[in-house]
């Protein structure tokens, strides 16, 4: 409530901040947690508590009157429907030239994301991050996250002739008969709950073209790992439709007055409070944090914010992109919405790719393979404050996505060749091959070691910290949510370790 005093507030529910909150309480450190979503977990008039991708609802978009889809358009028209304008679970941030998903509500990301708990190779995370120790990167913190994200690994006997991956098969065959490698990817979805829902003896959800909107069943997101464990001690509270717009040094007694606004499902505003807080942990995502800082360094609220704030911001190389299998290779009408496998061409010195063999869930056959390819692509965008909108902004040309293109094409013009077929130019526009205008994977904006110190500090401001996504320059070559929470990890430790004792 206003005028309240609390140790420390964390801002956003995300992997950063999940992570923040469990090893704050378990430190003793009661958390004061700032959601500007909903907490996902009372059922709509359908007993569900998420809609499925077929059927968008007032639960699908984050304010949206029509949906926007990843992939919009099919056989020569858009496939966008109107919905009504709610706190929906997935956002579509549109700036120029680049539209950014992200999940909104009690968990971040992990509602929507599509679970592939990717641990990065060593040598590229090196690469990165060169000032992180990387030896105990991977000796402690990353065996961390993945185990308390509680990854799982696909029984690959089971996977061999699961109705449901008829499509991962397809996109393996064709992968490694074009001379490309392709190797399983590890989950949180768990695979046990997913072979009973193929014997249709529990619920399906994967099984029923849930993903992007939520998971009803099966997904481990971090409301049933990290936050979960982090209220079990007690000392977690969360605030949910709150969205912070404002931090500034408290005029007295140390630390820091946030300001937010109370929203109700339909966007209208229930309250303005202002609490002060020893500590802030900025957690809002790669987007919601840089937009944050931006602002508050631009209209003076953190006036001595390094020049760094705001800068080296890329979408870890994302590209989509879709080929036309032959007649004889359909990819099955039912799909899990969960991706296994991934085109590991990391090592290709004219262009690294690693790309997801994603699923294209519609429920008819469409002989589509959907590819979310991930690229080394050395462009980098900055969020400014545009002092005429009132809003930050994120300058990404157009470009700029060009290089994820060139590597990308090189790999599935081979495959087309080698295979007699041809790219799907249907999905994303008309007559439009290449997915280059979104992303699901921002990153950076607050870079650790640029913006921060070497564990997310903000120099000038004792006790505000950056513990997400923002802090990773722009790349880390695989899908990013097993980096963003073994960083955190590390870097709470230290927090905890030196500024908290
Ligand atoms: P987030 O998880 O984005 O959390 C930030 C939170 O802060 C959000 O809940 C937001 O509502 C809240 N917030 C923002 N601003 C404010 C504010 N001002 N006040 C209060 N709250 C605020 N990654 C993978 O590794 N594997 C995958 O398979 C995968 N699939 C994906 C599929 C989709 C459709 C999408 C959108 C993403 C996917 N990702 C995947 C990416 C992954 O989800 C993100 O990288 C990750 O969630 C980022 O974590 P974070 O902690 O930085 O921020």
């Amino acid at each position: 409530a206003t005028g309240d005093r609390v140790p420390a507030l964390v801002i956003g529910s995300g992997y950063g901040g999940a992570v923040t909150a469990l090893r704050l309480t378990q430190a003793g450190i009661p958390v004061t947690m700032v959601e500007m979503g909903q907490n996902w977990n009372a059922p709509g008039s359908d007993g569900k508590v998420f809609c499925n991708m077929i059927k968008p609802d007032g639960r699908s978009f984050w304010f949206r009157s029509k949906t926007d889809m990843p992939t919009d358009y099919f056989s020569g028209g858009s496939i966008d429907k109107a919905i009504p304008s709610d706190a929906g679970v997935l956002a579509s941030e549109h700036f120029a030239n680049m539209r950014v998903y992200q999940g909104r509500g009690v968990g971040g990301g992990s509602l929507v994301n599509g679970g592939m708990a990717v641990t990065p190779q060593q040598s590229y995370f090196q690469e990165i991050l060169p000032s992180v120790d990387a030896g105990q990167m991977y000796s402690t913190y990353f065996p961390r996250a993945n185990q308390m994200l509680g990854v799982n690994s696909v029984d690959q006997s089971w996977w061999s002739s699961a109705a449901c991956y008829q499509f991962a098969r397809v996109g393996k065959k064709t992968a490694e008969a074009s001379g490309y490698k392709t190797e399983f990817i590890p989950n949180v979805y768990d695979f046990n709950y997913m072979k009973q829902e193929q014997a249709n003896t529990a619920p399906r959800s994967a099984l029923a073209q849930e993903v992007i909107f939520g998971n009803n069943y099966g997904k481990k997101s971090l409301d049933k790992t990290y936050l979960a464990a982090a209220a079990a001690t007690g000392k977690l509270s969360i605030s949910t439709l709150h969205t912070v717009t404002k931090v500034a040094p408290a005029a007295t007694g140390g630390g820091y007055t946030v300001q937010m606004t109370q929203n109700d499902v339909n966007g209208n505003v229930v309250a303005q409070k202002t609490v002060t807080a020893d500590r802030v942990f900025f957690a809002a995502g790669s987007v919601g944090t840089s937009k944050l800082l931006v602002s508050m360094k631009a209209q003076g609220a953190l006036p001595n914010l390094p020049s760094a704030v705001g800068a080296g911001w890329g979408n870890n190389g994302n590209v989509m992109v879709a080929r036309a299998n032959q007649g004889w290779d359909p990819t099955g009408t039912l799909q899990s919405a969960i991706p296994t496998l991934g085109i590991n061409n990391w090592a290709d010195p004219n262009g690294p790719v690693f790309a997801e063999i994603a699923p294209f869930p519609s429920g008819i056959e469409t002989w589509v393979s959907l590819y979310l390819a991930i690229t080394k692509n050395p462009n980098r965008g900055t969020f400014t404050f545009d002092q005429s909108s009132g809003a930050s902004v994120l300058n990404w040309q157009s470009g700029w996505t060009q290089p994820s293109i060139d590597a990308a094409k090189r790999v599935f013009d081979t495959i087309n060749k080698k295979q007699g077929t041809i790219y799907r130019t249907d999905l994303f526009g008309v007559y439009k091959t290449w997915g280059d205008d979104f992303c699901y994977h921002p990153l950076g904006g607050c870079v650790l070691g640029q913006a921060t110190d070497n564990y997310g500090r903000l120099p000038g401001y004792p006790g505000l910290y950056v513990i997400d996504g923002s802090l990773i320059p722009g790349s880390t070559g695989v899908n990013p949510f097993v980096t963003i929470t073994a960083l955190a990890e590390r870097n709470i430790e230290n927090i905890i370790a030196n500024d908290l004792h």
